[in-house]
Formats: structure tokens, C-alpha cells, sequence
């Protein structure tokens, strides 16, 4: 297990918990780094797409892990501009969460079809759609995952 990040104190529901911060680097330059264990899609429809590398400068954000039952939600957040490919990614509470709760994101089917390969989630919740026992079903029913989440939302 790698790290997480828990509450500190009760959050009620739609608090800004966040912001998701890194270097801004171009799709191409994403495929070129080898540790791609901090990368944050930005998806929009203007295609040109970047990430956010949060592997050598970065925040809290980075340490967020997935869950399949995600208590925040990655809003595209624009402030000084409104350039669509470059959203700030804030995370806000999409639930109330309790003191203690591990926290955390859908980081979406994308995420878990590069990375099944190499391991399962971790999340313990019973709705869980990526564990190993999950991705077993999977293979033989030779169903593709349905639910094509991207890792981020638009607002
Ligand atoms: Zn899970």
C-alpha cells in the first residue's frame, strides 16, 4: 500500500477539500515519463490533451487515492481564464465524511485499464468494481467494464 489521506475532522458535504497541483505537461510528454503514478488526465473536447504531474512538485492532492465508492469529486475549476484545456482540478466533498474516513476519488475505468495489469484496488468497499476478485469475473465473462468515467467532470 502506498499513501492515502484520511479526515481530519467531519466535513460536511460540497466543501472544497483541494486542489489537484503539478507541472502542466503535454499528452506526448506524459508517455514519455516513466513513473506515471502521479498523473492527472485533463480530458476536454478541444482535444490537445494534458496531464498534471504531480510526481516532482505537487500537493496533499497527489496522495489521494481511488475508491470505488469516492467521498470527492474533481471539479474543473477556471479562474483567470477560460482556456478548456487548462482547468484547475479542485476536489470537493460529495458526501460528508466523518472523522477518520479515508478519502478519495473515482480515478475512473481509464485509469484501471492501464493499471490492472499491475495491481487491484485496494478501496475494501463491497461495491468495489476493481479488486482482483473483480477483474477475475471480468476475464470470464469477457465483458468489457462498462461506465467509460473519465477522470475528471465538467462543470
Ligand atoms: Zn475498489
Amino acid at each position: 500500500m502506498g499513501w492515502g489521506v484520511r479526515a481530519m475532522q467531519d466535513i460536511p458535504q460540497g466543501t472544497f477539500i483541494c486542489e489537484y497541483v503539478g507541472e502542466i505537461i503535454t499528452d506526448a510528454e506524459a508517455d514519455k515519463r516513466e513513473n506515471d503514478s502521479f498523473l492527472f488526465t485533463l480530458d476536454n473536447k478541444v482535444k490537445e490533451v494534458h496531464c498534471i504531474d504531480a510526481r516532482l512538485f505537487g500537493n496533499i492532492g497527489r496522495f489521494i487515492n481511488h475508491l470505488c465508492e469516492p467521498n470527492l469529486l474533481a471539479v474543473r475549476v477556471f479562474t483567470m481564464h477560460q482556456d478548456l484545456r487548462f482547468p484547475r482540478i479542485a476536489f470537493f466533498s460529495s458526501r460528508s465524511i466523518k472523522a477518520g474516513d479515508h478519502i478519495g476519488f473515482n480515478y475512473g475505468d481509464h485509469y484501471w485499464r492501464v493499471k490492472s495489469k499491475y495491481f487491484s484496488c485496494q478501496c475494501g468497499s463491497v461495491k468495489c468494481r476493481h479488486s482482483a476478485s473483480c477483474r477475475e469475473k471480468a476475464d470470464e465473462e469477457g465483458t468489457p467494464m462498462k461506465n467509460d468515467a473519465s477522470w475528471s467532470l465538467s462543470i
